[in-house]
């Protein structure tokens, strides 16, 4: 593992970034935290293997779980009650939820790349591979579908975010978002 001068956005400047691989995917990891940062560039890719592994098992994670690796780490110091910094540019991120029932919030900064805490990119590699960006897609189709109609509103509040201090409804940014993916996804 390589040290690279980027600071943990979780743990703050004196705990610097260690390249990890993920397969062929690069990506920076905290030794204290376990958090992980993916470059956009390896975070399309990821999400591209994640969709290609469709049903079958992720070997990715497989006998390497990821956890905290301080005896003493505190979890709940580290809950998202904070904007957190790009390691990149230093520009606080956008604490936002992946999908919209994924259930796992990331820290995003546009220009960069996205932040997980331990246990999150596994967590939504999963989400994926059960379907649930089909769904949020397909989502996200009906959504724009009735946005344009413009007659009634959304039905239970789809396309909104959960509620919360950290969740503006940003939907611009998540169909941007989404529809990287979806570019991504009738690509092949
Ligand atoms: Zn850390
Ligand atoms: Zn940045």
């Amino acid at each position: 593992m390589d040290q690279t001068p980027l600071s943990c956005p979780a743990c703050g400047k004196t705990c610097q970034l260690h390249s990890r691989n993920l397969g062929t995917i690069a990506a920076l990891e905290c030794g204290r935290c376990a958090g992980l940062w993916l470059g956009n560039a390896a975070f399309d890719l990821l999400m591209e293997k994640a969709a290609e592994a469709g049903s079958q098992k992720l070997p990715l994670f497989v006998g390497q779980p990821i956890r905290p690796s301080s005896p003493g780490f505190d979890s709940a110091t580290q809950q998202k009650s904070r904007y957190r910094p790009c390691p990149e540019c230093e520009q606080l991120m956008w604490p936002r939820h992946y999908g919209r029932r994924s259930g796992v919030i990331i820290d995003v900064c546009r220009d960069h790349g996205i932040w997980f805490d331990a246990d999150e990119l596994p967590r939504i590699l999963e989400w994926i591979r059960l379907g649930g960006l089909a769904r949020a897609k397909d989502e996200l189709t009906q959504n724009a579908e009735m946005a344009r109609r413009r007659k009634q509103p959304a039905a239970g509040g789809t396309g909104r975010f959960v509620g919360g201090p950290h969740n503006r409804p940003d939907t611009e940014l998540f169909s941007q978002a989404m529809g990287a993916f979806v570019t991504w996804l009738t690509r092949f």
